[in-house]
This record gives structure tokens, sequence and C-alpha cells, in this order.
């Protein structure tokens, strides 16, 4: 356990947001911490392979920010911070999250999404309330978010969406982790009445997402002029999301959303992976023009397909967008020209 900087700022209320070293959480705390003055975030990492800290560095110095390096599965540690930091709201990212590796090594996706999970909810339940439905009085207010994914829904037809109502159908190790999550929220949110809430989002990009998903993929082997690998034949179809409007979601849901309410969050921009790659090589051309390719749609490269692969995901964010006013500030012709300009950066300094 690494305490980097000693101490948060007094009279402020601490909440724990886990996993924040990784894509989704490192464009959340930043952003958090901007908008609101009266918190402190504890982030709770263990630093897997998916973890960088240099994606928080903006936040290092910060007084209302502490890092500690740990594991969500260890419950002593997660006791003591919540003692320690007297936690008041639980924000929980952290998870494996890859599709590819559940299907390699589903082992560390049980542990970490599922006992993880429940060790995080368990504790806040002890901590948080007296007894089932009885919260103490000074933690009355104190809300559990979940963060999930619509891969909890399984596969969709060409026409269909996922609403909130939508029975869940994991397909593979990784969704089938993050349902059985869900449902242990749920279940603390009925048998206990500890407030929760759930958000299941769909597939997020944007700066600081690890090298091995599909956008910065395609980025990365463009620029080394290396076959740029899409499984099957490309037309499988996902629902993109600018991660900081998914970031601007969950605060939303946070502050505002209704106790044992799940909200799914989605951008209407669904594409297919041949979309994708199609999108980034034209606008890449113009950016940076390969010196040997006459485009880099010319490393395209089909690979066997993902077992099990699901052949399309797609949101109804009609309920979050009319009960609690959100709305995707970009789409995806605005979100990936700034993302690539991230990746740029990155991969050309
Ligand atoms: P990520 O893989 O980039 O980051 C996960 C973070 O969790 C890493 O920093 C890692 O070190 C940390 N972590 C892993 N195991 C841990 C453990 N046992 N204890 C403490 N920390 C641990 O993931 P992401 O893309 O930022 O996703 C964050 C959350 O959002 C996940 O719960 C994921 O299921 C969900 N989600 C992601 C997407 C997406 O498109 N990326 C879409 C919908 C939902």
């Amino acid at each position: 356990m690494t305490y980097k900087n000693t101490f948060v700022k007094k009279n402020n209320k601490s909440i724990l947001v886990t996993g924040c070293a990784g894509f989704i959480g490192s464009n959340f705390v930043p952003y958090f911490l901007d908008k609101y003055e009266n918190y402190n975030i504890i982030n709770l990492d263990l630093l897997t392979y998916a973890g960088d800290l240099r994606n928080l560095k903006e936040c290092e110095d910060n007084v209302r920010y502490k890092f500690i390096k740990g594991d969500i599965c260890n419950r002593e540690l997660v006791e003591l911070i919540f003692k320690k930091y007297d936690i008041k709201g639980v924000i929980h990212f952290a998870a494996e999250s890859h599709v590819d590796n559940s299907i390699e090594n589903p082992g560390v996706f049980i542990e970490t999404n599922v006992n993880g999970t429940f060790t995080l909810v368990d504790v806040a339940k002890n901590h948080w309330m007296e007894k089932p439905f009885n919260y103490k009085p000074e933690y009355k207010d104190c809300r559990f978010h979940h963060i999930s994914t619509d891969e909890v829904y399984g596969t969709l037809n060409e026409t269909d969406l996922f609403t909130e109502d939508t029975p869940y159908a994991p397909n593979s190790p990784y969704s089938a982790s993050k349902a059985s999550s869900d449902m242990i929220i749920r279940s603390y949110q009925e048998t206990y009445g500890l407030n929760t809430v759930i958000t299941n989002c769909s597939n997020n990009y944007g700066p600081k997402q690890h090298d091995e998903k599909l956008i910065p993929t395609i980025i990365r082997k463009a620029l080394a002029d290396e076959a740029i690998p899409i499984y099957g034949d490309g037309k499988n179809i996902r629902d993109w999301l600018y991660v900081l409007d998914h970031c601007k979601g969950i605060d939303l849901v946070y502050h505002t959303g209704k106790q044992s309410n799940v909200y799914n969050i989605g951008g209407r921009n669904e594409r297919t992976n041949l979309q994708i790659v199609d999108a980034i090589c034209t606008i890449l051309d113009k950016k940076v023009s390969s010196k040997t390719l006459s485009s880099y749609k010319d490393l395209i490269t089909f690979v066997e397909d993902r077992a099990g692969h699901d052949r399309r995901y797609a949101i109804d964010a009609t309920k979050i967008e009319d009960t609690l006013g959100w709305k995707a500030d970009n789409n995806f012709n605005t979100g990936i020209v700034k993302t690539i300009e991230w990746y740029l950066e990155k991969y050309e300094s």
C-alpha cells in the first residue's frame, strides 16, 4: 500500500473512487476535481497492466486527491480506507475490462469483478448502516455507484436497442463477471436498503485508453506501418461514446439519479469496426500521410474472429436523457478527431 500524498482536505467529503489509473477513471478524476471543490477523491487502484499513474499526472499535487495502491479484494485494506478517510460515497470503476483477456484467463475477471465488487459493497454497507434499511445518521446520504457495461445484455439483432429492462444475457466471461457484479449490487439495494445506482455504458473511446483496445491499436499500427488487425468480417457494431460524455453521465447519476435505479448511457453512434478503421485512416491520411502507402487503409487485415464475438450493441439512452437531462456533447465525428490528436501526441513524442 502506497500513500503518495499524506493529507486530504479537511471538512471535505471523501469518496472512494476505484480503478482511476485506468482509462475511464483517469478521465473522470480531473473532471470531477475541477468541478467540485468540496470532495476529496481517494483512488484505490492495484495498478495492474491496465493502470498507469501517468494518466493522472495532472492530479498528483492536488490536495483533494489521494492515490492508494491496493486490491479491491483486500477486505482489510478496504476497511482501513473507509475508517481512515471516513468514506461517504463510492464510485466503482475498478475491473478487469478486456474481453479478449477474459477468454484467455477468466479467473481473474471473476476474482476482481465479482469478489472485488462484493468486498467493496459489503464494507460500504457495514460502514454506513446500522442494520438493514437503517443508515447511521452521519451516513444517511451515502451512495454506492457501480460502473457497468452494456455487454451484460448480450448481443442484439439489427434493429433493437438495449433498454434498462432488457434481460441480462452475457456471453463472454468479462460480461458474465460484470453481470454478476451488477446482481450483487442489486441484492445490497434490495436486501439491506443500501443506496445504490448502476450505470451501464456502451463502448467508450478517447484519451488515455490502453494500447490493447481497438481505437489505440488502429492508430498505433497505422503509424508503425504495420497490419491493422480487424476481427472476422469487421461488421460487428458497437455504440461509441466519447469518454468525457460518459464521465458527465456518471456525475449526473451519482448526484441526481434515483436510488436503486439503473441508467443506460450511450451515444447513439453506432459504427461497424470497418467504419471505425475507415474513419481513422481517412483522418490519419490527411494529418500524417504515410511515406510508403497511398492510404493507411491498405494496412487493414482481417484476422480470425474473437470467440463468441457479440454482433451488435446499441443503447437506448432515453431514460438518462429524459429524466436527468443528460446529452452527449460529442458525436463520433467530433470525438474521434480529438482522440486521434491525443494519440498522435502520445505515439509520436
Ligand atoms: P481499464 O481496464 O482501463 O482500467 C481498470 C483499472 O482498474 C486499472 O487502473 C486497473 O489497475 C484497476 N484494477 C484492476 N483490478 C483491480 C483490483 N483488483 N483492485 C484495484 N484496482 C484494480 O478499464 P476502463 O475501460 O477504465 O473501465 C472502467 C470501468 O468501466 C470498468 O468497470 C468497465 O467494466 C466499465 N466500462 C468500460 C467501458 C469501456 O468502453 N472502456 C464501457 C462500459 C463500461
